[in-house]
């Protein structure tokens, strides 16, 4: 079962968000176009809208395409968020050892139904070429040339717009848009937030660090979208050392430490997705499953 349901401290904020997502929500009807960030102002004025949509953990639920609609759903269907909805108490699993394994069998099911992968291939173009299509991609370096009758391409939308395809305007009447994704990992010398009943816990936090995961006693990781992982790009590019110390005063604060410093960090990585999360513009219309182009490219 997936721990990160349970969210500790900061329980004056998690317990105002519940109500106040409780009691606005019979009027969401009633501002269909409105984002979530002006429907809460509506009724509890800018400042403290932003104080308890900064209880969410989520940067983008603050950002003007948002609507209350959509961000009911969202803070319904995530692990962290859904305590403050009717959702409290939904048990999530995954897999313990990581995906990893899901992905190898999958690709072994497949190759035995004939499928055959060739990895590490970046596709650079496609051309019409009579009825078939010419694909180059790059390999180590290399361009190698690819003709196919038929192409599924299941590349996002910003990937789309790399190409001499002309995404999005000969393919699909919607506007496309992303949210970059930020998630920083910190191991230390001892085990020392399983005495501070954090194991298996999450903590928000106002601060860049947004959301903190506490993984058993192996690993302390943050996990920020938006703006907050923007501060956090902006860190890394200014250096290990910025970055690191901007981790350690930002953890000083968020955590219950009583004025004693962090841990020493032992080992760290992070990760950075310039376009973590894809999505169209206009959330009220449907979007189809799949875009063809109208010419066959
Ligand atoms: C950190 C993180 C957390 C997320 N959490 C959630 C979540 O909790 N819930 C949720 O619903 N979604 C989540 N998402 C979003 C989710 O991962 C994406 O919506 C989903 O992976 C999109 O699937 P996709 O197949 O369209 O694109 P991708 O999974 O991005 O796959 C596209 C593939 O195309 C390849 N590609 C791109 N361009 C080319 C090219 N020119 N040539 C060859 N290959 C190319 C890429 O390398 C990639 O392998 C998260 C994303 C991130 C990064």
């Amino acid at each position: 079962v997936y721990p990160f349901t349970e969210v500790v401290s900061q329980e004056r904020e998690q317990q105002e968000l519940k109500d106040t997502l409780l009691s606005l929500q019979p009027m969401v009807k009633e501002h269909p176009e409105e984002s979530f960030l002006d429907f809460v102002s509506h009724y509890l004025g800018a400042a403290e809208a932003l104080r308890i949509l900064k209880a969410t953990g989520y940067d983008a639920l603050q950002l003007p395409i948002v609507t209350a609609a959509m961000a009911y759903d969202i803070i319904k269907k995530h692990p962290e968020t859904q305590n403050c909805t009717e959702n409290a108490g939904n048990e999530w699993r995954y897999a313990t050892d990581g995906y990893g394994q899901l992905l190898v069998q999958l690709q072994r099911q497949a190759q035995a139904a004939g499928v055959e992968f060739r990895l590490e291939h970046r596709l650079l173009s496609v051309e019409k070429s009579g009825a078939d299509h010419l694909l180059a991609f790059s390999h180590h370096g290399e361009v190698q040339m690819q003709r196919a009758r038929h192409v599924i391409l299941a590349v996002p939308p910003t990937a789309m717009a790399g190409l001499n395809l002309d995404f999005p305007s000969a393919w699909s009447p919607f506007q496309y848009d992303s949210l970059p994704l930020f998630k920083g990992f910190l191991t230390f010398e001892k085990s020392w937030f399983e005495c501070m009943g954090l194991t298996d816990k999450m903590l928000m936090s106002s601060n860049p660090l947004r959301k903190i995961y506490f993984k058993s006693d192996k690993y302390l990781l943050f996990y920020t979208d938006s703006q907050s992982a923007l501060y956090w790009r902006d860190s890394v590019e200014q250096g290990e050392e910025i970055y690191l110390e901007r981790v350690r005063r930002h953890l000083e604060e968020a955590l219950p430490l009583n004025g004693k410093p962090l841990p020493p960090i032992q080992s760290h990585f992070y990760k950075h997705w310039p376009h973590g999360v894809e999505f169209y513009l206009e959330p009220e219309a449907k979007h189809p499953a799949a875009l063809v182009h109208p010419s066959g490219i």
